[in-house]
């Protein structure tokens, strides 16, 4: 994507003259090398995910300008970490901190305070620090992507599966944070962590679990990635999801490799959907279900082939229903509505013994078919669900992005329980809000036991300003319309964190008051990641930064 002339000088810090920030500036150049800090001031480019800006919001939802950072800073070490938390406290100056800003669909690297310093630490902290074999885990800095991880542990032969998401180029450490999800047995990425080194808004280092406790000689703690609560109050879930530390370090556990068996399962009626959820939810919670597989709306296996909207329909709304049964009906899935990606572990028998049980609790589904791998042509979308199941790191995922010229995706990501009634009410507001804004609906959901995340991708042109305000006008009322009915996000694009906090309301904003209680005190001065998931410290609350 070619650059356009910047409109704006350098987007300064809030309350910062142009004087005060160069001298800042300067002054965390003499801490860093002058080469580690680089302003904002050369023309915004999109790129693409594997060559991302840290600059702005890739996928921008405003103006390509509007969020964007003053500058950023590369550390190298958590030593330099704690020195740019210290200079951001002595100027007065928000930091908001990424590991590799492959943060797709929810903000990318933007700051939600314009003018802040994106502190990027995967550009120089990118080490697996240690993997060890006999305890299955590895501890990494925040540099390290799932591709990384995945060759070191090819390279040295090890038995282990690793737990990627759809993409593979992320940072291991920054999703988890996010608490992310991928599809393995271990896909809760922030479940599956052990152990952290969190730099805190003041500069203080802080070990949480057993990394609390010194090892023999100074050494790391020998049980630091073996138990991850150690005593007291567990500490590391106020890290995740907030602006309360910047994660150095973060174990985690490794999966062992196993059999695995990919399968497809396709479903006749669109209004099969509250039955299939009945049956998953038995099949989930006794972890028949081996790992975290998704149901998805049969609209998505015309997606996945990479194939542009425009190759299936010449009309500007959503792609009608008949269009799509159209052209389902030529492809492996059939004329079908809800298509199930599964996979089973363990060894042969035991894979059989599951599949069979899986079969027939759907046979009382009149019309469902199955399909192995073996059973589709060699570039079908299960070839690709097979990979990421067994932890290898893929990029299909991103041929979603040829459906527009332009394309930018946002994703709306409600949670509900496994059970069709619920499962319902937020599909059905989906449908109708979707129709509502002429906008093709695209649902997967992610099932993890007894609950789903219902992830809606919203793929927009972001060179429309037009789409880009009927994007943002449904997204507004799918948070408020959902939250009505009892249901919430479990992670948002920044720019509607403070609408998705505010409908975690109960009891007079408790938790929110909670959450503010904790940033004042870890940051009084306000420095680190101010907004980030609708907490505000002290210093900005009230002043019309909320959205
Ligand atoms: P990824 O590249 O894995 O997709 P990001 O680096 O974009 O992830 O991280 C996702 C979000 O999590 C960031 O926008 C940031 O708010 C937060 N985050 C990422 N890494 C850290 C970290 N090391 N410490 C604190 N917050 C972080």
């Amino acid at each position: 994507p070619e650059s356009v002339p910047r409109r704006h000088d350098v987007r300064l810090p809030p309350d910062t003259t142009r004087e005060a920030f160069d001298e800042a500036i300067d002054a965390l150049q003499r801490a860093l090398g002058e080469d580690n800090v680089v302003l904002n001031d050369k023309p915004l480019v999109d790129g693409w995910y594997l060559e991302h800006p840290n600059t702005h919001d890739a996928f921008h939802l405003v103006d390509q300008e509007d969020l964007v950072s003053s500058a950023s800073a590369y550390p190298a070490s958590t030593a330099d970490v704690q020195a740019v938390v210290r200079w951001a406290n002595e100027h007065g100056i928000p930091i908001y901190p990424i590991s590799m800003g492959r943060n797709v669909g929810y903000g990318g690297t933007a700051p939600r305070v314009p003018g802040s310093v994106v502190v990027d630490l995967g550009k120089r902290m990118n080490k697996i620090l240690s993997i060890d074999a006999e305890n299955a885990s590895c501890v990494v800095e925040p540099g390290v992507s799932y591709f990384a991880l995945y060759d070191e542990i090819q390279r040295r032969k090890l038995p282990f599966w690793i737990d990627c998401p759809d993409l593979g180029g992320g940072s291991v450490l920054g999703n988890a944070v996010d608490r992310g999800v991928g599809y393995t047995p271990m896909g809760d990425h922030f479940a599956a962590h052990c152990g952290m080194e969190v730099v805190l808004p003041s500069g203080e280092l802080l070990r949480t679990g057993m990394g609390a406790l010194p090892g023999k000689d100074g050494a790391d703690n020998p049980t630091w990635q073996s138990f991850p609560a150690a005593y007291g109050p567990y500490s590391d879930g106020i890290f995740s999801q907030s602006n309360f530390g910047i994660v150095c370090q973060m174990g985690f556990h490794l999966m062992h490799e196993t059999g695995h068996q990919s399968y497809m399962l396709t479903f006749p009626r669109d209004e099969d959907f509250p039955d299939i959820v009945e049956i998953i939810r038995p099949l989930a919670q006794k972890g028949i279900l081996g790992n975290i597989p998704q149901l998805r709306h049969v609209v998505q296996e015309l997606n996945v082939t990479g194939h542009p909207k425009s190759h299936w329909y010449s009309g500007s709304g959503p792609v009608p229903r008949d269009v799509i049964r159209k052209h389902a009906s030529q492809m492996p899935c059939g004329d079908c509505a809800w298509v199930f990606y599964g996979t089973q572990y363990g060894d042969e028998s035991a894979i059989k013994t599951q599949l069979d049980m899986i079969e027939s609790a759907f046979s009382a589904l009149q019309g469902f078919k199955f399909f192995l791998p073996s059973d589709v042509p060699p570039d079908h979308y299960l070839h690709d669900r097979a990979l990421v199941c067994s932890g290898v790191p893929v990029l299909r995922e991103l041929e979603w992005l040829n459906w527009k010229p332009n394309s930018a995706h946002l994703f709306f990501s409600p949670i509900t329980p496994t059970r069709s009634k619920d499962a319902k009410v937020v599909h059905d507001i989906n449908v109708r809000l979707h129709a509502k804004y002429g906008i093709d609906l695209f649902p997967t959901l992610c099932i993890a036991g007894r609950e789903m995340h219902y992830i809606t991708n919203i793929i927009y042109d972001r060179s429309s300003d037009e789409e880009k305000r009927r994007v943002n006008a449904l997204m507004i009322e799918l948070i408020a319309e959902t939250a009505r009915e009892g249901y919430g996000e479990y992670r948002t694009h920044l720019l509607y964190a403070d609408q998705v906090a505010r409908t975690y309301n109960w009891n007079d904003n408790a938790l929110m008051r909670f959450n503010e209680t904790i940033k004042d005190a870890l940051d009084p001065n306000g420095i680190l990641a101010p907004g980030r998931n609708g907490i505000w410290p002290k210093k900005y609350r009230g002043k019309g930064w909320e959205l």
